[in-house]
C-alpha cells in the first residue's frame, strides 16, 4: 500500500465536494491519503479533510495561490510531491485540475489519465474510465511504468458519504515555493448567474436559442433561485452573446453530472450532449416534439418553453416553500 495525494479545491475555505468524492475514494481503497490545499483559507478546510479521510494534510497558506496561476501551483504542487512521495494523484477534472496535472506529469515524467468518469483503486494500481470523441465510446485507462499515476475525475461521478468527524488530520504547513511566473491574475470577475460552479451543481437549468432572446434567461433565473440550481446555456446562445462563456455546457465548455438537469429550448446536438449526458435524470422542454433532445431526455415537455417554465417555478414556489 502506497500514499494517495489528494489536490482539495476549496472556495473560501469551504472544500468542493468533488474533493470529497476523491478523499473518501481514496480512504476506501485502505491507502494512506494525504491532502495538499492551497491559499490564504487553506487553513480553515483542513479539519474537512481529516473528516473526510486524509491523515495527514499539507497546506500552503499563501496569497498567491488564492487564485490559480500556472507557474505558481506547478511549482508548489511539485514541491509538495517530492515531499509525500505518493504513488497515486487524484484531482478534479476542474479547468484548475485539467490545466495544472498535464504540467506537473511533464515534469515529474509520469502518466495522466484526464476527464475520467469511474475510478477503481487496488492497491498501488489504478484503472480508470473517460470518455472519448464527445462520449461516444469509453476508454480504460491502466497505467504501466508510470512511478506516479495521476487521475483527473469528473465531479459528481463518485459517491459521497457523510464526512466522519471524529477523524482528524496531521496539518503540516510549507511556505510557497519559488516560481517563475510569467502571469499574474489582477482580480477574478465572477458571472453574476453562477452561485455555485456549474461543475459542481446538483441542479443546473440550462437554456438555449428556444428561448428567443437573452431578456428571456430571466425565466430560467426564477427557476433556478426556486429550486436552488445554477443556470447553464448552450453554445448557440453564448456565442450570441446572450450570456457569458463560463456558463456554456458541452464539448467546447463545461461537463456537467448533476442530479437533474433541465434543458430548456436546446436541440440535443452531440455537442451539448457531450456536456451534459452524465446527468442522473434529464428533463427537456421543447417545442419540437422531434428535438433530439428527447432521445437522452428521461422526462420531456413538449410545448413553448416562455409559457412552461414559469408555470413550473409557480408550481415549484408551492412545492417546496
Ligand atoms: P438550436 O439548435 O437552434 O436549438 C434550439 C431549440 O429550441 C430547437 O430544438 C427548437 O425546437 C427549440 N425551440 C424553439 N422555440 C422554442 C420555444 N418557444 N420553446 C421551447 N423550445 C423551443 N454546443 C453546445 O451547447 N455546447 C458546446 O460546448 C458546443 N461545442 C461545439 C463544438 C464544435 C466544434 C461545434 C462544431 C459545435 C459546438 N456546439 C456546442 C454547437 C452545437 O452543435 C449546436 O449548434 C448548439 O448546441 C445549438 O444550441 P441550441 O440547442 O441552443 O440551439
Amino acid at each position: 500500500m502506497g500514499k494517495i495525494l489528494v489536490f482539495a479545491e476549496h472556495t473560501n475555505g469551504k472544500l468542493k465536494r468533488s474533493s470529497q468524492e476523491l478523499l473518501q475514494a481514496a480512504a476506501a481503497s485502505g491507502n494512506t491519503v494525504v491532502a495538499v490545499a492551497f491559499g490564504s483559507h487553506a487553513g480553515d478546510v483542513t479539519a474537512a479533510l481529516g473528516h473526510n479521510g486524509a491523515s495527514e494534510v499539507h497546506v500552503v497558506k499563501d496569497a498567491s495561490l488564492d487564485a490559480y496561476n500556472p507557474e505558481a501551483f506547478t511549482a508548489n504542487i511539485a514541491a509538495i510531491i517530492g515531499k509525500v512521495q505518493p504513488t497515486i494523484i487524484l484531482a478534479s477534472a476542474s479547468s484548475t485540475g485539467k490545466d495544472l496535472f498535464p504540467r506537473v506529469a511533464a515534469r515529474l515524467g509520469v502518466g495522466v489519465a484526464s476527464d475520467c468518469t469511474t475510478l477503481t483503486i487496488s492497491g498501488d494500481n489504478v484503472t480508470a474510465v473517460k470518455p472519448m470523441y464527445s462520449g461516444k465510446c469509453f476508454a480504460t485507462v491502466n497505467f504501466e511504468n508510470s512511478a506516479v499515476k495521476i487521475v483527473l475525475m469528473r465531479a459528481n461521478q463518485l459517491p459521497v458519504a457523510a464526512a466522519d468527524t471524529s477523524k482528524t488530520a496531521n496539518v503540516v504547513e510549507h511556505a510557497a515555493a519559488a516560481a517563475d511566473l510569467k502571469t499574474l491574475i489582477k482580480e477574478i470577475v465572477k458571472g453574476a448567474s453562477e452561485k455555485l460552479d456549474l461543475t459542481e451543481a446538483n441542479i443546473v437549468v440550462s437554456g438555449g436559442r428556444g428561448l428567443k432572446e437573452a431578456a428571456n434567461f430571466k425565466i430560467l433565473n426564477d427557476l433556478a433561485d426556486v429550486l436552488g440550481a445554477t443556470v447553464g446555456a448552450s453554445r448557440a446562445v453564448v456565442d450570441a452573446g446572450w450570456v457569458g462563456h463560463g456558463m456554456q455546457v458541452g464539448q467546447t465548455g463545461k461537463t456537467v453530472a448533476p442530479t437533474l438537469y433541465i434543458a430548456v429550448g436546446i436541440s440535443g446536438a452531440i455537442q451539448h450532449l457531450a456536456g451534459m449526458s452524465g446527468s442522473k435524470v434529464i428533463v427537456a422542454i421543447n417545442s419540437d416534439a422531434n428535438a433530439p433532445i428527447f432521445q437522452k431526455a428521461t422526462y420531456g415537455i413538449v410545448g413553448d418553453a416562455l409559457d412552461i417554465v414559469p408555470k413550473l417555478t409557480e408550481e415549484f414556489k408551492k412545492a417546496l416553500h
